[in-house]
């Protein structure tokens, strides 16, 4: 039970808010969460964190010197929004670039990679790493696909300790990803945790049982087991993180280890040292040393109660990196030299001016704006049948975001035209109004397509066809990016590959721009009906993957729908 609240709605900022106030010599609010009290070297890199509330100490409560330098802090359980990502690493930034790290959740993924392409618009180096430790979540292969769970501290905190001892921005994330690759956890629950405000538990482990692998939101574990001894959950949990551990002499790793005992919030201390005993021996029976491990509660999730257990395949550097000084609110180790405070000027980030546009620039924002219109419009008008679409397989909603994303998208670039913004500006502010109104993964997959269109246009130059056909090129790689589907996941991606090949090769071969368009409308359109035929292995849809056989998918026929209006439309012969 979460007993303590005022507004439920406001239980994440104003935990946020009281932590701030009781550490202001570590923490700063800045809009969408907190950045660290104190300086950094001038061209360091900034490590900047983050996910749902309701995991302390995860995520603000890591933030200060050999640790992270912001964290972007969502609601309970939920992903922070681009936006508040991206306000806290302008704030975090030190002017070496920075890397965004969070859990690997589908809504963190998009949230964060969209700030990402916003801030490389604008011509910051951002590089992002998705952890991905729980190895109840997908096989030993797709480790990678996994969620992330306590694994987050040790990549943090390497990722952290390096850029504190001045690593450049491709060391830092080459060092992240090690840390990643060679991180696992495994957590079993009892019992589920009650949302501040509700009435009963998010989910509930039957009596006498505990079910092994539960996710930290509640997915579902692997095999509901009978509720054990202190020492047969440890071996349990032990020979879950053993089962990948890699050969000894293999990447420098010689049996040396993190390893974490987490309680995930009702567990107690004793009963974790209890279980840790065990451990231990578990351990010292395979030859395994600990480096400094944690037992305690490094990421709860409410008032759960489970336990988890991480352990991370040390090399030298690793573990030099794991055992350097830190000091945050939730986690301090050795001596941190003094420094100075960090002014943050504006703790709420507002809109950046509208930037000076050529006249050739501010012409094809015009030919934009005209071309968003025709989407809204027809997306508004598709919307009853694309709603029908998601609801055999997904939830229903797609006609509803799209509506929502392309009228977002087209007010915020009527607005931009009239303050006088080019072609770039006005398209990375449609495409971050389009993923803020639309919500979902269609709404951020497209929010962030519009950015990267955006990004690679300018605001003083002419843009012609070939600038616009690399555009649009930029767009649909970044939806791949973001998303990480490839074409045969029955996603929007099956239709925009088809569109963006097609657009290339016509115009590499002679055609006109509008001549391109419309053969790789007609392809994506094509390549939509024929999703109809294959199951669903991405996004929402895939737990229902055969229900989904014979209706196309929702994103794919949107995608087809809006080209084919932008071809008819005309407004390409400008
Ligand atoms: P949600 O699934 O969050 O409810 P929508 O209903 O708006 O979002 O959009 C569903 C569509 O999103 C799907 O039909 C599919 O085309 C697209 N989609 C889902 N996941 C991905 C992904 N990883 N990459 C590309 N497109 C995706
Ligand atoms: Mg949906």
């Amino acid at each position: 039970m979460t007993r303590l609240y005022n507004d439920p709605k406001q239980f994440s900022d104003e935990a946020l808010a009281g932590m701030a106030l009781a550490h202001p010599g570590h923490v700063q609010r800045v809009h969408g969460g907190v950045v660290r009290a104190t300086d950094s070297p001038r061209g360091s890199v900034a490590v900047v964190i983050g996910g749902g509330s309701g995991h302390y100490p995860a995520f603000a409560g890591w933030v200060g010197p050999g640790l992270a330098h912001g964290a972007a802090c969502g609601n309970v359980f939920a992903s922070p929004s681009a936006s508040q990502v991206y306000s806290v690493v302008r704030a975090a930034d030190n002017g070496g670039g920075v890397l965004l790290t969070y859990g690997n959740y589908a809504g963190d993924v998009l949230h964060f990679g969209q700030a990402a392409e916003r801030l490389r618009a604008e011509g910051l180096d951002v590089r992002t790493l998705a952890v991905s430790d729980d190895v109840a979540s997908n096989t030993p292969e797709n480790h990678r696909d996994r969620r992330g769970v306590t694994g987050d501290l040790v990549v943090f905190k390497v990722a952290g300790a390096a850029a504190e001892r001045g690593d450049d921005l491709d060391t830092v994330e080459r060092i992240a990803r090690r840390a990643n690759d060679r991180t696992r956890s495994l957590g079993v629950a009892f019992n589920g945790c009650t949302l501040p405000g509700a009435g009963e538990p998010l989910f509930s482990v039957p009596a006498g049982l505990m079910s092994v692998g539960l996710g930290v939101h509640g997915e579902p574990g692997v095999r509901d087991v009978p509720m054990g001894t202190a020492a047969e959950v440890a071996d349990l949990l032990v020979q879950g993180v053993l089962a990948e551990e890699p050969p000894r002499g293999h990447g420098g790793y010689e049996g040396r280890a993190v390893v974490i005992l987490n309680g995930l919030g009702t567990v107690k201390n004793e009963e974790l040292y209890v279980v840790y005993g065990r451990v231990a021996q578990r351990l010292e029976d395979a030859g395994l040393t600990p480096v400094l491990p944690e037992v305690g509660e490094l990421m709860s999730s409410l008032d759960m109660a489970g336990l988890s257990l991480t352990v991370t395949f040390l090399d030298p550097e690793l573990e030099e990196l794991w055992c350097a000084p830190v000091d945050t609110i939730a986690y301090r180790r050795g001596a941190v030299h003094e420094r100075e405070r960090r002014e943050v000027t504006s703790v709420v980030v507002t809109a950046d001016p509208i930037p000076e546009a050529s006249e050739k620039s501010r012409e094809l924002a015009q030919t934009i704006t005209n071309v968003l219109e025709v989407l809204r419009e027809t997306a508004v008008a598709a919307e009853p049948e694309l709603g029908r679409m998601d609801a055999i397989a997904g939830d229903g909603d797609h006609g509803q975001g799209m509506s929502y994303g392309t009228s977002g998208a087209w007010r915020a670039a009527a607005d931009a035209l009239a303050q006088g913004a080019g072609a770039r500006t006005l398209l990375v502010r449609a495409g971050e109004a389009w993923s803020e109104a639309a919500g979902g993964t269609s709404g951020a997959l497209w929010g962030g397509a519009l950015t990267a269109v955006g990004a690679a246009l300018s605001d003083e130059g002419p843009a012609g066809s070939a600038d616009i056909v690399r555009a649009v090129e930029q767009g649909g790689q970044a939806v791949q990016r973001l998303g990480g589907a490839e074409p045969g996941d029955k996603t929007m991606v099956d239709a925009l590959v088809p569109f963006t090949t097609v657009l290339s090769e016509r115009f590499a071969s002679g055609d006109p721009l509008p001549r391109a368009w419309t053969h790789a409308a007609e392809a994506a359109t094509h390549a939509a009906r024929a999703t109809a035929e294959i199951p669903a292995r991405r996004g929402r849809s895939r737990v229902l993957g055969e229900k989904s056989v014979g209706t196309p998918d929702p994103g794919a026929t949107s995608f087809a729908l809006l080209m084919s209006a932008v071809a008819k439309s005309g407004l390409l012969e400008n």
